[in-house]
């Protein structure tokens, strides 16, 4: 969507209003395509005193599989998106806001950008993941597969020296 910013900047007051849907489904995220449902986006961009500004939720679905346990995983997202629009910069410190020289804004590229921002790098299918065994690849949500538990290197250290120790007191008691 292609909003024509003119008659927004010049009149003080006033308001385009969107409800769309976004088809994101091309969109290659962490070597996947989590959006395989269009995304809702509502909006608007308004001119108050002088101001413009761009605010909009998006509403997303995002399907993937779990970082930790590779199930299948749907989070529903919620994301924000507020900018300020300008013409031109003024400033040098106007970096937070969006520059339109030609009074298009190619909203869908904006909120694809937002959306991309949004996504963390990794999504859990829970906070509390157990995740696979990494001896028999187990998924541990669901029981306890019969590997016995890998030691710590640094702690095998650590029971060898009691192991010796140990040792040494059953020859001294046995003395
Ligand atoms: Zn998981
Ligand atoms: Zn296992």
């Amino acid at each position: 969507m292609i909003i024509e910013l003119e008659p927004i900047f010049n009149n003080v007051g006033s308001r385009f209003d969107f409800d769309y849907s976004l088809d994101l489904t091309a969109l290659n995220l962490n070597s996947g395509f989590p959006f395989d449902s269009p995304v809702a986006v509502s909006g608007c961009v308004k001119n108050s005193a002088g101001v413009v500004t761009l605010t909009a939720n998006v509403n997303a679905v995002y399907h993937s599989l779990c970082d930790r346990c590779a199930e299948e995983i749907k989070i529903p997202m919620k994301i924000p998106v507020e900018h300020g629009i300008v013409a031109s910069l003024s400033n040098e410190d106007d970096g937070e806001f969006i520059v339109v020289e030609d009074m298009r804004l190619n909203l869908d590229a904006l909120i694809t950008e937002d959306v991309i921002l949004f996504v963390p790098n990794k999504l859990l299918c829970s906070e509390k993941c157990k995740g696979l065994c990494p001896q028999c690849g187990a998924n541990l949500n669901s029981g306890q597969c019969g590997c016995e538990k890998p030691i710590d290197p640094r702690l095998e250290v650590l029971k060898q020296f009691l192991d010796k120790t140990a040792g040494a007191e059953d020859t001294v008691s046995n003395e």
